[in-house]
């Protein structure tokens, strides 16, 4: 602003009637009479486009006057010469202009229905609106740019369609689109439903939520969706492109997930909240209870298992039939409530809670002691498992139904003619006899030299696992010959290297000691604690006799060399060949199952109490561990083994478990051992079928002659 104008601008707010002046001034000027495009006047000081004042109004003068001494910018700040020759004001005026046309003009937002909007120029402009009038401002901004770029358009001296054009070319696109939506649904590929009940739109290939083959307006819902929401539909894809099988591959997923919430067929749950696989009905699963609904999460896992289940077979496998799962969730109720039933029984009713000398359970219903459930102390939570697996599979009382005992009495008396002398010695004083820690630290390093040597090469690699492997298996011996007995051993590492270990030790007192072991883990790392324990518990049992000593005493050398979380569960056992007596004790290890027909119909598992090798300290060490023995008959075989038996799963994903390794021990006991052992070998095999072997299998045995 000039100091030369300030007076002006002075005497303008003084007085009214030289301000009435100056806008009449103005409005002689040719400058004064443009207007824009659509008619609406343009003010030549402030640039203003006045959708208020158009050229069709006989007052547009009046109205630009009072807009020139009321309103304008320009003149309240003390212009009063117009400064823009007219073309520039028009040109200026441009996207004002074109805001109010279409601020004003209804047929100016109009869009079909797959959402295209007209133009009012070239009847096109590719410009796509997501729901109808008012569109959202980004919309509108493409909108107003596109009128002012549009060719039609041409800077506004093009003529706009009128609205019956406008409305003619939507009707014709509606109905070309209205054609594609009937040809599309006329498509056999249109009546595809994943988990044949959610529609899967042909087009975007996606599951539409709420389009079910039950409705009887599905059709109508899918035609919807085809005009108004479907993609590839708008980008002007004419036909299906997928065959019907890949749609519902493509789907499989989100139809899951629709799925598992929705049908009846992924509804049963235990009380426990174990889901059951309707196509492979395995209860694998754990989700929420029965009674509570299924959580995100709860679909989540449910789907992983149902995507990957062999039975479902990528959505080709057919469901069992409802009756059969809800007979499995019946039985499982049973079962849980029975559960329920043995673990109050446990805890509250003394009958079932008498245990003989050896800390052995004794069964009300046969008035047996139960070795496998000889746990300390007897706790009800622990003991239920092993309980009920006794009553089902192995109670000749509970299986002929005979009345159980009511009374203690009934029970201990019964206890003095039990079959299996076992006898605890957990009280029996330990004498540690101690080793130069030095001598331990020279055998951990030469373990490690044999194992480890310094090489890039892959092949030197390979090369290095042979040699640990043949090492490794050096360092495990033949079974030994011992007169009266019958020994042998399976070995088989599922790796290269294995965790496994087993040793025999031959004392000069004639007592032999039976060590079998398993390391957490595989490879290098496992084979390399492997080696070092092997020798440091060997070396205890030719130390000691006593099979809680050598494994308090290994425990005691071992632990500070493991890594936190690497552990190792072993049991040792002494055979006193003279006396016919097995003594053993058992860090955390498998159960040694015991079986000679005389004895018994089936094996029985001991299993002493006490905790893998690594975990504890001395003291505490040697207070968890338990032993056991027991007097030896002829015929009696006694077998030691790894969890690689045992925990070895089949096509099905089921467990041999420990009463499959039984029925094995029983079927062939009377055979050799060798052949006992070759046995146990050609059943596993066939028990995992087409599975890999999972983990080291480890089976030592002997037989009393
Ligand atoms: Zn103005
Ligand atoms: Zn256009
Ligand atoms: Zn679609
Ligand atoms: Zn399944
Ligand atoms: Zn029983």
């Amino acid at each position: 602003m000039s100091d030369a104008r300030r007076p002006t601008v002075q005497s303008a707010t003084h007085t009214g009637g030289g301000l009435d002046r100056t806008a009449r001034t103005i409005m002689a000027s040719p400058v004064a009479k443009v207007f824009a495009f659509n008619g609406c006047w343009i003010c030549p000081m402030c640039s203003g486009v006045f959708g208020a004042i158009t050229s069709s109004q006989s007052n547009w003068m009046e109205r630009a006057i009072i807009h020139l001494k009321t309103d304008c910018p320009s003149i309240r700040s003390g212009e009063r010469i117009p400064k823009v020759a007219p073309e520039v004001m028009k040109k200026n005026a441009l996207p004002q202009a074109v805001r109010i046309s279409y601020a004003a003009t209804p047929y100016w937002k109009c869009r079909d229905h797959i959402g295209n909007w007209y133009c009012p120029y070239c009847l096109g402009g590719g410009i796509r609106v997501s729901g109808s009038s008012p569109f959202a401002a980004q919309e509108i901004e493409s909108i107003i740019d596109h009128i002012l770029r549009c060719a039609s358009f041409a800077n506004g001296s093009g003529k706009p369609k009128t609205q019956a054009q406008i409305k003619q070319a939507i009707d014709q696109s509606n109905a070309r689109l209205e054609r594609q939506v009937r040809l599309i649904l006329s498509n056999p590929a249109s009546k595809i439903f994943s988990f044949d009940t959610f529609w899967i739109c042909p087009m975007c290939v996606e599951i539409q939520p709420g389009i079910t083959a039950d409705l009887v307006n599905w059709v109508e819902m899918a035609a919807q969706h085809l005009r108004h929401a479907c993609e590839p539909v708008k980008e002007g894809q004419l036909a299906p492109k997928l065959p019907p099988y890949q749609m519902k591959k493509n789907v499989l997923e989100q139809g899951l997930r629709y799925a598992i919430p929705s049908m009846p067929l992924y509804r049963f749950r235990d009380q426990s909240g174990r889901w059951y696989c309707p196509y492979c009905t395995h209860n694998a699963v754990k989700v929420s209870p029965a009674d509570a609904p299924l959580t995100p999460a709860d679909i989540e896992v449910i789907a992983h298992h149902v995507q990957h289940c062999f039975y479902f077979d990528g959505g080709r496998g057919v469901a069992k039939p409802i009756a059969l799962l809800e007979d499995l969730v019946r039985q499982a109720n049973t079962k849980l409530d029975a559960s329920q039933d043995l673990r109050g029984r446990l805890r509250d009713d003394p009958v079932w809670r008498v245990r003989d000398r050896n800390g052995c359970w004794v069964c009300p219903y046969c008035r047996k002691p139960v070795l496998a459930v000889s746990f300390q102390p007897l706790r009800a939570e622990d003991a239920v498992d092993d309980v009920s697996q006794h009553l089902l599979k192995h109670c000749d009382g509970y299986r002929r139904k005979v009345q159980p005992a009511r009374d203690v009495s009934e029970l201990t008396v019964l206890e003095e003619k039990t079959q299996v002398v076992a006898r605890t010695v957990a009280d029996e004083k330990t004498e540690m006899i101690q080793v130069d820690r030095k001598i331990y630290e020279m055998m951990v390093r030469m373990a490690k030299d044999h194992v480890i040597s310094k090489s890039d090469t892959q092949s030197e690699m390979e090369g290095m696992l042979v040699s640990a492997q043949k090492t490794q298996m050096k360092m495990l011996p033949k079974a030994p010959h011992l007169p009266g007995f019958e020994i042998d051993v399976l070995y088989r590492p599922s790796q290269q290297l294995s965790g496994d270990f087993y040793d025999f030790i031959q004392n000069a007192d004639g007592t032999t000691g039976f060590l079998i072991a398993d390391v957490s883990g595989h490879g290098i790392d496992a084979a390399l604690v492997m080696g070092m324990a092997k020798k440091v518990i060997s070396m205890a049992g030719r130390m000691q006799s006593d099979p809680k000593g050598v494994l308090t005493y290994s425990n005691e050398v071992i632990r500070p060399d493991l890594d936190r979380g690497t552990f190792i569960t072993a049991c040792y056992g002494v055979l006193h060949a003279d006396q016919r007596l097995f003594r053993f004790a058992s860090a955390g290890h498998n159960p040694v199952l015991l079986y000679n027909p005389v004895r018994g119909d089936l094996p029985v598992a001991m299993r002493p109490a006490g905790i893998a090798l690594g975990i504890a300290d001395g003291a505490q060490m040697e207070s968890t561990l338990e032993q056991m023995e027991f007097t030896l008959l002829p015929g009696d075989i006694v077998l030691q083994y790894t969890d690689g038996v045992v925990e070895q799963t089949n096509p099905a994903g089921e467990m041999l478990q420990i009463e499959g390794l039984m029925e094995i021990l029983r079927a062939n006991a009377d055979r050799d051992i060798r052949h006992l052992l070759n046995a146990v070998d050609d059943a596993l095999t066939r028990f995992r079928g087409a599975k890999p072997q999972e983990d080291d299998v480890t089976v030592v045995c002997f037989r009393v002659q």
